[in-house]
This record gives structure tokens, sequence and C-alpha cells, in this order.
């Protein structure tokens, strides 16, 4: 269990629906790629993995490995991270660019708005960069509302 929990959540399909709209076509969860990512786009030889920030172990306000059962959990998403590190590799290989979107980015108090999100994924999907990754805007967790 490595991805985000309940799939087609709300912030994921606002992402997919966006990108639909701006012109881009991708298949979904393409089970035959490495890391099956969430979105492949052939054209522009490019995937987007949506990754949950606990289960990919991601240094931000949403990971915090819980107190019980520490151990377990520590290893369990080491292992998640090396699986990830080779997808990654693996995608690279096979000629393919790979785009992590986070979970923070999308979801919980630093989440970006929509719009930002979709224009970083436009430039990366129309760029040439190997591999690039949205991350949430920590800026924004000192914010008081
Ligand atoms: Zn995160």
């Amino acid at each position: 269990m490595s991805r985000i929990r309940g799939r087609d959540t709300r912030p994921e399909m606002l992402i997919r629906a966006g990108l639909h709209a701006r012109g881009f076509r991708f298949r979904l969860q393409v089970r035959e790629l490495p890391g099956r990512p969430d979105l492949v786009f052939p054209k522009w030889r490019a995937v987007l993995l949506v990754h949950g920030c606990f289960w990919h172990g991601h240094n931000c306000h949403l990971f915090r490995l819980p107190a019980a059962r520490h151990d377990f959990w520590a290893s369990k998403i080491t292992a998640n991270r090396a699986r990830d590190a080779r997808s990654c590799r693996a995608l690279t290989d096979q000629g393919w660019r790979t785009l992590t979107l986070w979970e923070c980015a999308i979801r919980g108090r630093s989440r970006r708005p929509d719009q930002e999100v979709l224009d970083a994924c436009e430039t990366f999907l129309t760029g040439t960069a190997l591999a690039a990754e949205i991350s949430g805007d920590s800026s924004r967790l000192g914010e008081i509302s």
C-alpha cells in the first residue's frame, strides 16, 4: 500500500479535469509501467505520480512517523522510498520523464491554488526536464487565518 488512500479524491480529480481542459490527454494508472503512474501522457513521453506524503515519506508537515510501532513504520516507509527511487530510475531508463505531485501541494494547509499546480504541470509536460516535483507551499503553514 503506497498510494493515497481513497483514489479519485476531489483534489486529484480537479487536477485531472484541469489538465484535460488545457488539452492534455492521458491514460490512468498504467499497470505495465514501473510504479504504476497515476497519469501517463504518451504524447509528451511523461508520467505524473501523485504521492501520498505519509506513505512515500515526504519531508513535510503531513508526514510524521507514528509513535506506536515506530520501527515498523520507519522500515515500511524506507522500503517505499527505495521502491519509488527504483521506479523512477526504471521510468527514466525507458525514456519517460517523471513529475511527482505531492499530496501536500493539493490538500491540507500547505496546498497551492489549483491554477498554480496546473501551471507547474503544464510547464513540465511541455518542457524538457527529465524529472520534477511539486510540493506544498510551506510558507503557508505559518499564516494565521
Ligand atoms: Zn508532502
